[in-house]
């Protein structure tokens, strides 16, 4: 049997959520995939529903039954990147927040689950903190 090691963000409480395959993050240009508009990036915690910063460094290699689509293609659950917008004045910011959910998720249960996050102390490389909770 296949075990795929994932690399697992941790919560403040210990939670893991899988982010990717250990195998990218040792090849070469896995940069490329960290790198988007906006350096920083979260996750939201699959247990207690709160986001944190994605650190860029020092995520626990895990090893995982079934691992997360789009790495095992057909896999139940799924990284979802969601958009957060900033409410700065006259700022264009988005936020990516890194999501495990079941694969089916619709949008409308995106949106519901978006509602259920909670967090504290987020702040976007534009500098504005972002209120919370932001929905709405
Ligand atoms: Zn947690
Ligand atoms: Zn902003």
């Amino acid at each position: 049997m296949n075990t795929t090691y994932f690399d697992c963000a941790i919560c403040e409480r210990g939670h893991a959520t899988p982010i990717r395959p250990t195998m990218l993050a040792l090849q070469e240009g896995d940069e490329k995939w960290i790198e988007t508009d906006d350096p920083s990036e979260f996750f939201a915690c699959s247990e207690c529903r709160r986001v944190y910063t994605l650190p860029t460094v020092g995520l626990k290699s895990l090893p995982a039954t079934q691992g997360v689509d789009p790495y095992i293609l057909g896999a139940p659950m799924r990284v979802f990147r969601v958009p957060i917008g900033c409410d700065g004045l006259d700022c264009r910011l988005q936020l990516s927040v890194l999501a495990v959910l079941p694969s089916n998720t619709s949008d409308a249960a995106l949106q519901a689950k978006k509602s259920q996050w909670r967090w504290a102390d987020l702040k976007g490389s534009c500098g504005h903190d972002i209120p919370w909770p932001q929905w709405e």
